[in-house]
């Protein structure tokens, strides 16, 4: 018999108390000190890892401190600085464009609405989510490839459009929860949900998921 929303509520909350359990220290890996930060960082973190972003940021944040820096820069100065995240000449272009925007509309601030975070170039609602999740306290639920993966899994949802499974994950975890269970969920697909070789014998999880092996 298929679970209902309730029972599906009650199953999110005990995965959510397990691996909070398991991993009480999770935290936005990206490391940054304000919104701009963050938000650079996260457009960075696309196709490439937190460690490699928190390699190449120190230098790009010390040389580029602000909104009118960046929106300033040469593109090949800040490829320069961002080459080894991959796919740095869009990552660069589009860097700059959010600034210019950030300066031209949002007088060089990061906007807290998430209607005004997607309208930045370069800026989805998985980026906005991070931003305003971890520095603005607004809870957000964002959905990269290990929030999609784990939870077909855990059979919270069977969609695979990022935009569709936060809607639907958003109805099932408590609001103040949003930006935590994404934190937890993609701590868990890089610690033990392992893509393609999942360490069910070890999962903390593994009496609340349907896909246990
Ligand atoms: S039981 Fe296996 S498939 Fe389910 S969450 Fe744990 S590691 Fe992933």
């Amino acid at each position: 018999m298929r679970e209902t929303q309730e029972q599906q509520k009650k199953r999110v909350l005990k995965i959510i108390r397990t691996l909070r359990k398991t991993y009480p220290d999770v935290k936005c890996a990206l490391d940054h000190k304000n919104p701009l930060e963050l938000l650079v960082a996260t457009i960075l973190s696309a196709q490439c890892t937190d460690k490699r972003v928190n390699m190449v940021t120190p230098a790009l944040f010390k040389k580029y401190p602000n909104a009118k820096a960046y929106a300033r820069a040469k593109p090949q100065e800040i490829e320069g600085l961002i080459r080894s995240t991959g796919f740095y000449q869009n990552k660069a272009r589009n860097i700059r464009l959010m600034a210019q925007a950030l300066v031209k509309k949002f007088s060089g601030e990061v906007p807290a609405r998430m209607e005004d975070l997607v309208q930045l170039p370069g800026v989805g609602r998985k980026t906005a989510n991070v931003v305003l999740g971890n520095v603005f306290g607004v809870p957000g639920m964002p959905v990269d490839t290990h929030m999609i993966r784990i939870n077909n899994l855990l059979g919270l949802t069977r969609r695979h459009d990022a935009v569709k499974i936060e809607t639907e994950l958003c109805r099932l975890v408590p609001r103040k929860d949003w930006t935590d269970y994404s934190h937890l969920i993609i701590h868990h697909g890089r610690a033990r949900c392992i893509a393609r070789r999942p360490d069910c014998a070890r999962c903390e999880i593994r009496l609340l998921c349907p896909s246990k092996k």
